[in-house]
Protein backbone atom coordinates (compact mmCIF):
# COMPACT_ATOMS: atom_id res chain seq x y z
CA UNK A 1 0.00 0.00 0.00
CA UNK A 2 0.72 3.39 -1.07
CA UNK A 3 2.31 5.85 2.00
CA UNK A 4 0.30 8.52 0.90
CA UNK A 5 -2.58 8.23 0.04
CA UNK A 6 -3.15 12.16 -1.02
CA UNK A 7 -1.70 11.78 -4.47
CA UNK A 8 0.36 14.31 -6.69
CA UNK A 9 -1.40 14.72 -10.25
CA UNK A 10 0.24 16.27 -13.47
CA UNK A 11 -0.94 16.97 -16.57
CA UNK A 12 0.84 16.08 -20.04
CA UNK A 13 1.51 18.27 -23.08
CA UNK A 14 -1.91 17.76 -24.20
CA UNK A 15 -3.87 18.48 -20.78
CA UNK A 16 -4.29 14.88 -20.27
CA UNK A 17 -4.80 14.50 -16.41
CA UNK A 18 -2.71 11.85 -14.52
CA UNK A 19 -2.41 11.08 -10.72
CA UNK A 20 1.50 9.87 -9.76
CA UNK A 21 0.63 6.68 -7.30
CA UNK A 22 3.19 6.31 -4.70
CA UNK A 23 3.69 10.56 -4.76
CA UNK A 24 2.49 12.42 -2.09
CA UNK A 25 0.63 15.81 -3.05
CA UNK A 26 2.20 19.05 -2.46
CA UNK A 27 1.30 22.51 -1.75
CA UNK A 28 2.58 25.89 -1.75
CA UNK A 29 2.35 28.51 1.24
CA UNK A 30 4.33 31.90 0.88
CA UNK A 31 7.43 30.28 -1.16
CA UNK A 32 7.27 26.99 1.19
CA UNK A 33 6.32 23.72 -0.47
CA UNK A 34 4.47 21.18 2.15
CA UNK A 35 2.66 17.67 2.32
CA UNK A 36 -1.04 17.87 2.17
CA UNK A 37 -2.78 16.28 4.75
CA UNK A 38 -6.48 15.47 4.97
CA UNK A 39 -7.20 18.61 6.87
CA UNK A 40 -6.23 20.94 3.97
CA UNK A 41 -8.78 19.51 1.65
CA UNK A 42 -12.14 19.93 0.40
CA UNK A 43 -13.47 18.31 -2.08
CA UNK A 44 -13.21 20.01 -5.68
CA UNK A 45 -16.32 21.66 -5.97
CA UNK A 46 -18.93 21.11 -9.41
CA UNK A 47 -18.13 24.13 -10.76
CA UNK A 48 -14.59 24.55 -10.42
CA UNK A 49 -12.44 24.98 -13.48
CA UNK A 50 -9.11 23.14 -13.88
CA UNK A 51 -5.84 24.45 -15.40
CA UNK A 52 -2.45 23.64 -16.41
CA UNK A 53 0.65 26.11 -14.96
CA UNK A 54 2.77 26.09 -18.58
CA UNK A 55 6.78 26.70 -18.10
CA UNK A 56 6.53 24.78 -14.92
CA UNK A 57 6.96 21.26 -13.51
CA UNK A 58 4.33 19.76 -11.37
CA UNK A 59 6.36 18.37 -7.80
CA UNK A 60 4.84 15.79 -5.26
CA UNK A 61 6.93 14.10 -2.58
CA UNK A 62 8.50 9.97 -2.59
CA UNK A 63 7.60 8.06 0.73
CA UNK A 64 11.42 9.20 1.65
CA UNK A 65 10.63 12.67 1.97
CA UNK A 66 11.62 13.66 -0.77
CA UNK A 67 10.44 16.51 -3.17
CA UNK A 68 10.37 15.15 -6.70
CA UNK A 69 9.82 16.89 -10.43
CA UNK A 70 7.16 15.14 -11.66
CA UNK A 71 7.42 14.50 -15.64
CA UNK A 72 3.87 17.30 -16.56
CA UNK A 73 2.80 20.44 -15.74
CA UNK A 74 1.08 20.83 -12.49
CA UNK A 75 -2.53 21.34 -12.47
CA UNK A 76 -4.00 24.07 -10.68
CA UNK A 77 -8.02 24.43 -9.53
CA UNK A 78 -9.50 27.39 -9.90
CA UNK A 79 -12.63 27.82 -7.38
CA UNK A 80 -15.94 29.74 -8.13
CA UNK A 81 -16.70 32.59 -5.51
CA UNK A 82 -17.42 31.25 -2.06
CA UNK A 83 -14.33 29.35 -1.44
CA UNK A 84 -10.94 30.80 -0.36
CA UNK A 85 -7.84 28.76 -0.58
CA UNK A 86 -5.35 27.56 1.70
CA UNK A 87 -2.55 26.36 -0.60
CA UNK A 88 -1.60 26.90 -4.13
CA UNK A 89 -0.08 24.25 -6.76
CA UNK A 90 3.26 23.22 -5.61
CA UNK A 91 5.54 23.67 -8.70
CA UNK A 92 9.19 24.55 -10.03
CA UNK A 93 9.69 26.97 -12.59
CA UNK A 94 12.09 27.07 -15.65
CA UNK A 95 14.16 29.88 -15.89
CA UNK A 96 12.68 31.35 -18.45
CA UNK A 97 9.08 30.98 -17.40
CA UNK A 98 6.16 33.27 -18.45
CA UNK A 99 4.60 35.21 -15.92
CA UNK A 100 1.25 33.43 -15.08
CA UNK A 101 -2.29 35.30 -16.13
CA UNK A 102 -4.58 36.20 -13.30
CA UNK A 103 -6.23 33.42 -11.64
CA UNK A 104 -6.57 32.51 -8.80
CA UNK A 105 -4.45 28.94 -8.65
CA UNK A 106 -5.32 26.61 -5.75
CA UNK A 107 -3.80 23.26 -4.82
CA UNK A 108 -5.85 20.31 -6.13
CA UNK A 109 -4.91 16.20 -5.57
CA UNK A 110 -6.40 12.70 -5.78
CA UNK A 111 -8.02 11.68 -2.03
CA UNK A 112 -10.30 8.74 -1.74
CA UNK A 113 -10.41 8.40 -5.13
CA UNK A 114 -11.86 11.95 -5.88
CA UNK A 115 -10.36 15.45 -6.75
CA UNK A 116 -9.96 17.76 -3.74
CA UNK A 117 -8.74 20.98 -3.91
CA UNK A 118 -7.07 22.97 -0.80
CA UNK A 119 -9.84 25.67 0.23
CA UNK A 120 -12.30 26.45 2.55
CA UNK A 121 -15.77 27.19 1.91
CA UNK A 122 -15.92 30.71 3.37
CA UNK A 123 -19.60 31.77 2.34
CA UNK A 124 -22.73 30.59 0.91
CA UNK A 125 -24.91 32.77 -1.60
CA UNK A 126 -26.84 30.99 -4.42
CA UNK A 127 -27.28 34.89 -5.84
CA UNK A 128 -23.83 33.69 -7.87
CA UNK A 129 -25.10 30.72 -8.99
CA UNK A 130 -24.42 30.49 -12.68
CA UNK A 131 -28.04 29.12 -13.51
CA UNK A 132 -29.38 32.23 -12.77
CA UNK A 133 -27.13 34.16 -15.21
CA UNK A 134 -27.55 34.51 -19.22
CA UNK A 135 -30.90 32.73 -19.54
CA UNK A 136 -32.34 32.66 -22.85
CA UNK A 137 -35.05 35.21 -22.31
CA UNK A 138 -31.84 37.59 -21.70
CA UNK A 139 -32.13 39.05 -24.92
CA UNK A 140 -36.00 39.81 -24.22
CA UNK A 141 -35.19 41.47 -21.29
CA UNK A 142 -32.60 43.86 -22.30
CA UNK A 143 -35.04 44.95 -25.05
CA UNK A 144 -37.94 45.80 -22.72
CA UNK A 145 -35.33 47.90 -20.24
CA UNK A 146 -34.05 49.53 -23.19
CA UNK A 147 -37.69 50.97 -24.43
CA UNK A 148 -38.64 51.84 -20.77
CA UNK A 149 -34.95 53.80 -20.33
CA UNK A 150 -34.59 54.91 -23.84
CA UNK A 151 -31.47 57.05 -24.43
CA UNK A 152 -29.75 56.27 -21.30
CA UNK A 153 -25.79 55.34 -22.71
CA UNK A 154 -25.41 53.72 -19.50
CA UNK A 155 -28.37 50.97 -20.46
CA UNK A 156 -26.65 50.69 -23.55
CA UNK A 157 -23.14 49.76 -21.93
CA UNK A 158 -24.93 47.78 -19.24
CA UNK A 159 -26.49 45.96 -22.16
CA UNK A 160 -23.01 45.14 -23.92
CA UNK A 161 -21.51 43.79 -20.71
CA UNK A 162 -24.29 41.25 -20.22
CA UNK A 163 -24.95 40.41 -23.51
CA UNK A 164 -20.97 40.11 -24.73
CA UNK A 165 -19.15 39.55 -21.91
CA UNK A 166 -21.62 38.03 -19.58
CA UNK A 167 -21.02 40.26 -16.65
CA UNK A 168 -22.98 39.55 -13.52
CA UNK A 169 -23.93 42.71 -11.78
CA UNK A 170 -24.27 43.88 -15.52
CA UNK A 171 -27.31 41.22 -15.85
CA UNK A 172 -29.40 41.95 -12.81
CA UNK A 173 -30.50 45.48 -14.12
CA UNK A 174 -31.92 43.01 -16.62
CA UNK A 175 -33.50 40.70 -14.63
CA UNK A 176 -34.82 43.22 -12.37
CA UNK A 177 -33.50 42.40 -9.11
CA UNK A 178 -30.61 42.06 -6.56
CA UNK A 179 -27.04 43.64 -6.95
CA UNK A 180 -26.75 45.35 -10.04
CA UNK A 181 -23.37 47.47 -11.11
CA UNK A 182 -23.12 51.10 -11.91
CA UNK A 183 -20.13 52.05 -13.56
CA UNK A 184 -18.81 55.66 -13.01
CA UNK A 185 -15.19 55.83 -13.59
CA UNK A 186 -12.75 55.57 -16.83
CA UNK A 187 -9.88 56.63 -14.13
CA UNK A 188 -7.91 54.84 -11.59
CA UNK A 189 -5.59 56.88 -8.67
CA UNK A 190 -3.78 53.04 -7.70
CA UNK A 191 -1.93 51.07 -10.54
CA UNK A 192 -2.02 47.36 -8.59
CA UNK A 193 -0.07 44.74 -9.33
CA UNK A 194 -3.26 42.33 -10.24
CA UNK A 195 -5.48 44.87 -11.69
CA UNK A 196 -9.04 43.44 -11.74
CA UNK A 197 -10.24 45.83 -14.17
CA UNK A 198 -7.65 44.19 -16.71
CA UNK A 199 -8.24 40.56 -15.59
CA UNK A 200 -11.39 38.75 -15.53
CA UNK A 201 -12.69 39.82 -11.99
CA UNK A 202 -15.20 37.25 -10.32
CA UNK A 203 -18.32 36.68 -12.81
CA UNK A 204 -17.13 39.36 -15.16
CA UNK A 205 -14.48 38.06 -18.04
CA UNK A 206 -14.08 41.69 -19.73
CA UNK A 207 -11.38 43.57 -19.68
CA UNK A 208 -12.08 45.32 -22.79
CA UNK A 209 -15.78 46.81 -21.55
CA UNK A 210 -14.43 49.12 -19.39
CA UNK A 211 -16.24 52.34 -19.71
CA UNK A 212 -14.64 54.91 -21.52
CA UNK A 213 -17.08 57.69 -20.97
CA UNK A 214 -18.30 59.99 -17.67
CA UNK A 215 -22.69 58.73 -17.19
CA UNK A 216 -24.01 61.84 -16.02
CA UNK A 217 -26.06 62.32 -12.23
CA UNK A 218 -29.35 62.08 -14.21
CA UNK A 219 -28.32 59.30 -16.41
CA UNK A 220 -27.20 57.60 -12.99
CA UNK A 221 -30.01 58.38 -11.04
CA UNK A 222 -32.45 57.37 -13.77
CA UNK A 223 -31.02 53.62 -13.79
CA UNK A 224 -30.61 53.62 -10.33
CA UNK A 225 -34.60 54.65 -9.34
CA UNK A 226 -35.97 52.24 -11.74
CA UNK A 227 -33.79 49.37 -10.26
CA UNK A 228 -33.81 50.28 -6.46
CA UNK A 229 -37.92 51.27 -6.66
CA UNK A 230 -39.03 47.30 -7.78
CA UNK A 231 -36.17 44.83 -7.41
CA UNK A 232 -36.31 42.77 -4.50
CA UNK A 233 -33.04 43.09 -2.56
CA UNK A 234 -32.35 45.36 -4.57
CA UNK A 235 -28.28 46.79 -4.29
CA UNK A 236 -26.56 49.13 -6.74
CA UNK A 237 -23.55 49.48 -6.24
CA UNK A 238 -20.44 51.90 -7.67
CA UNK A 239 -16.82 50.60 -8.63
CA UNK A 240 -17.56 46.93 -10.40
CA UNK A 241 -14.74 44.75 -11.79
CA UNK A 242 -13.62 46.44 -14.74
CA UNK A 243 -14.11 50.48 -14.59
CA UNK A 244 -11.66 52.33 -12.57
CA UNK A 245 -11.85 53.63 -9.02
CA UNK A 246 -15.63 55.37 -8.65
CA UNK A 247 -14.40 58.19 -5.92
CA UNK A 248 -12.49 60.26 -8.91
CA UNK A 249 -16.67 60.47 -10.08
CA UNK A 250 -17.57 61.21 -6.98
CA UNK A 251 -19.01 64.52 -7.93
CA UNK A 252 -21.24 62.78 -10.76
CA UNK A 253 -22.21 60.00 -7.91
CA UNK A 254 -22.44 62.44 -5.49
CA UNK A 255 -25.07 63.88 -7.53
CA UNK A 256 -26.92 61.21 -8.77
CA UNK A 257 -27.64 59.45 -5.43
CA UNK A 258 -29.40 62.94 -4.29
CA UNK A 259 -31.73 62.64 -7.07
CA UNK A 260 -32.08 58.78 -6.23
CA UNK A 261 -32.93 59.75 -2.92
CA UNK A 262 -35.34 62.45 -3.61
CA UNK A 263 -37.49 59.79 -5.85
CA UNK A 264 -36.78 56.59 -3.54
CA UNK A 265 -35.91 55.77 -0.23
CA UNK A 266 -36.23 51.89 -1.16
CA UNK A 267 -32.88 49.42 -1.67
CA UNK A 268 -29.55 50.08 -0.75
CA UNK A 269 -26.66 51.93 -2.42
CA UNK A 270 -23.14 50.50 -2.42
CA UNK A 271 -19.61 51.49 -3.72
CA UNK A 272 -16.24 49.56 -4.23
CA UNK A 273 -13.88 51.04 -3.69
CA UNK A 274 -10.10 51.58 -2.90
CA UNK A 275 -11.05 54.27 -0.47
CA UNK A 276 -7.40 56.37 -1.03
CA UNK A 277 -9.57 59.39 -2.38
CA UNK A 278 -11.00 61.06 0.37
CA UNK A 279 -12.40 64.12 -0.52
CA UNK A 280 -14.61 62.28 -3.26
CA UNK A 281 -15.60 59.48 -0.43
CA UNK A 282 -16.89 61.95 2.11
CA UNK A 283 -18.98 63.92 -0.73
CA UNK A 284 -20.32 60.12 -1.48
CA UNK A 285 -21.07 59.34 2.16
CA UNK A 286 -22.73 62.88 2.53
CA UNK A 287 -25.46 62.34 -0.11
CA UNK A 288 -27.02 59.34 0.87
CA UNK A 289 -24.59 56.06 0.49
CA UNK A 290 -25.70 52.58 3.03
CA UNK A 291 -22.53 50.72 2.38
CA UNK A 292 -18.95 50.50 1.13
CA UNK A 293 -16.67 48.27 0.45
CA UNK A 294 -13.22 48.73 0.59
CA UNK A 295 -10.36 46.80 -1.15
CA UNK A 296 -7.08 45.98 0.83
CA UNK A 297 -4.27 43.50 0.96
CA UNK A 298 -2.36 44.74 3.69
CA UNK A 299 -2.77 47.12 6.59
CA UNK A 300 1.07 47.88 6.70
CA UNK A 301 2.07 50.89 4.91
CA UNK A 302 4.85 49.22 2.54
CA UNK A 303 3.14 46.33 2.08
CA UNK A 304 -0.09 48.00 0.83
CA UNK A 305 1.91 50.50 -1.09
CA UNK A 306 3.94 47.68 -2.78
CA UNK A 307 0.95 45.73 -4.41
CA UNK A 308 -1.53 48.99 -5.00
CA UNK A 309 1.49 51.16 -5.84
CA UNK A 310 -1.75 54.48 -5.69
CA UNK A 311 -0.86 58.22 -5.53
CA UNK A 312 -2.38 57.76 -1.81
CA UNK A 313 -1.32 56.51 1.18
CA UNK A 314 -2.60 53.72 3.48
CA UNK A 315 -3.32 56.52 5.76
CA UNK A 316 -6.12 58.17 3.52
CA UNK A 317 -7.84 54.43 3.13
CA UNK A 318 -8.29 55.00 7.15
CA UNK A 319 -9.50 58.22 6.78
CA UNK A 320 -12.35 57.20 4.32
CA UNK A 321 -12.96 54.35 6.55
CA UNK A 322 -13.27 56.11 9.54
CA UNK A 323 -15.28 59.25 8.19
CA UNK A 324 -17.80 56.51 7.32
CA UNK A 325 -18.09 54.82 9.88
CA UNK A 326 -18.49 57.79 11.79
CA UNK A 327 -21.58 58.54 9.20
CA UNK A 328 -23.25 55.24 10.14
CA UNK A 329 -21.90 53.35 6.65
CA UNK A 330 -22.04 49.85 6.68
CA UNK A 331 -18.27 49.19 5.94
CA UNK A 332 -16.88 45.73 4.91
CA UNK A 333 -12.94 45.20 3.62
CA UNK A 334 -12.33 43.08 0.49
CA UNK A 335 -9.69 41.39 1.57
CA UNK A 336 -7.33 40.05 -1.19
CA UNK A 337 -5.93 37.15 0.22
CA UNK A 338 -2.68 34.72 -0.52
CA UNK A 339 -1.86 32.20 1.38
CA UNK A 340 1.20 32.60 3.31
CA UNK A 341 1.10 36.65 2.83
CA UNK A 342 -1.83 38.14 5.02
CA UNK A 343 -1.46 35.24 7.46
CA UNK A 344 2.45 36.51 8.41
CA UNK A 345 2.74 37.44 11.99
CA UNK A 346 3.52 40.84 11.20
CA UNK A 347 0.06 40.81 9.00
CA UNK A 348 -1.83 39.68 11.35
CA UNK A 349 -0.55 42.07 14.07
CA UNK A 350 -0.96 44.90 11.83
CA UNK A 351 -4.40 43.56 11.11
CA UNK A 352 -5.67 43.58 14.72
CA UNK A 353 -4.40 47.00 15.60
CA UNK A 354 -6.30 48.29 12.34
CA UNK A 355 -9.37 46.41 13.30
CA UNK A 356 -9.18 47.92 16.72
CA UNK A 357 -8.88 51.53 15.36
CA UNK A 358 -11.41 51.12 12.44
CA UNK A 359 -14.20 48.65 14.15
CA UNK A 360 -15.69 47.73 10.54
CA UNK A 361 -18.17 45.18 10.28
CA UNK A 362 -17.44 42.49 7.20
CA UNK A 363 -14.31 41.16 5.75
CA UNK A 364 -14.57 39.56 2.68
CA UNK A 365 -12.13 36.98 2.19
CA UNK A 366 -11.13 37.31 -2.21
CA UNK A 367 -8.46 35.04 -3.35
CA UNK A 368 -5.79 36.31 -5.19
CA UNK A 369 -5.20 36.19 -8.88
CA UNK A 370 -2.04 36.25 -9.32
CA UNK A 371 1.11 34.61 -10.94
CA UNK A 372 2.42 33.23 -7.06
CA UNK A 373 6.70 33.86 -7.60
CA UNK A 374 5.55 37.31 -9.61
CA UNK A 375 3.91 38.58 -6.07
CA UNK A 376 6.58 37.27 -3.56
CA UNK A 377 8.79 39.28 -5.88
CA UNK A 378 7.03 42.50 -5.60
CA UNK A 379 6.32 42.34 -1.85
CA UNK A 380 8.62 43.13 1.45
CA UNK A 381 10.38 40.47 2.39
CA UNK A 382 8.58 38.18 5.44
CA UNK A 383 9.97 38.97 8.71
CA UNK A 384 7.63 36.38 10.81
CA UNK A 385 6.09 33.08 10.03
CA UNK A 386 2.89 32.65 8.61
CA UNK A 387 0.07 31.02 10.98
CA UNK A 388 -2.57 29.42 7.93
CA UNK A 389 -5.35 30.69 6.59
CA UNK A 390 -7.94 28.68 9.14
CA UNK A 391 -5.60 30.04 12.27
CA UNK A 392 -5.67 33.79 10.73
CA UNK A 393 -9.66 33.78 10.38
CA UNK A 394 -9.83 31.25 13.49
CA UNK A 395 -7.94 34.42 15.69
CA UNK A 396 -9.65 37.29 14.12
CA UNK A 397 -12.77 35.63 14.74
CA UNK A 398 -12.09 35.36 18.11
CA UNK A 399 -10.83 38.80 18.96
CA UNK A 400 -13.28 40.43 17.03
CA UNK A 401 -16.56 38.01 17.25
CA UNK A 402 -19.02 40.74 15.82
CA UNK A 403 -16.68 41.04 12.55
CA UNK A 404 -18.74 38.88 9.99
CA UNK A 405 -16.10 36.93 7.77
CA UNK A 406 -17.87 35.43 4.28
CA UNK A 407 -16.79 36.30 0.70
CA UNK A 408 -19.73 38.73 -0.74
CA UNK A 409 -21.63 41.54 0.21
CA UNK A 410 -25.14 40.63 1.54
CA UNK A 411 -27.88 43.11 1.47
CA UNK A 412 -27.88 44.93 4.99
CA UNK A 413 -30.42 47.52 4.87
CA UNK A 414 -34.19 47.69 5.45
S1 LIG B 1 -8.02 49.98 -7.56
FE1 LIG B 1 -9.14 48.59 -8.93
S2 LIG B 1 -9.21 49.60 -10.94
FE2 LIG B 1 -7.65 50.62 -9.70
S3 LIG B 1 -5.70 49.65 -10.27
FE3 LIG B 1 -6.52 48.59 -8.45
S4 LIG B 1 -7.73 46.88 -9.19
FE4 LIG B 1 -7.38 48.28 -10.93
S1 LIG C 1 -17.91 45.14 -14.23
FE1 LIG C 1 -17.36 45.52 -16.37
S2 LIG C 1 -18.73 44.26 -17.56
FE2 LIG C 1 -19.58 44.43 -15.50
S3 LIG C 1 -20.94 46.18 -15.60
FE3 LIG C 1 -19.00 46.94 -14.92
S4 LIG C 1 -18.02 47.65 -16.79
FE4 LIG C 1 -19.65 46.27 -17.39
Amino acid sequence: MAKHKITALYADENGEIFDAPGIGGMGRIGNDLRLLTPEDLIPLPDTADLMFLPDRQAVGMTKDGEVLSLVGQPVSAILPAGYTRTLMPAFHSDEDASQLPLYGYTAVVVYKDQLHAAAIYTDENHKWDPEHYNTKNLKKLVKQVKKDLPNNPLVDHLANCSLEWHCCTAENIFYRRWECGIPTSPVCNANCFGCISLQPAECCPSPQSRIKFRPTPEQIAEIGVYHLETAPEAIISFGQGCEGEPSLAADNISAGIRIIREKTKKGQININTNAGYTEGIKKIVDAGLDTMRVSIISAIPESYKAYYRGSYELENVKESISYALEHGIYVSLNMLYFPGFNDRVEEVKAWKEFLHELPIQMIQVRNLNIDPDAFIKIMPAQQGEYIGTRNFLAKLHKEFPKLVIGSFSHFTVE
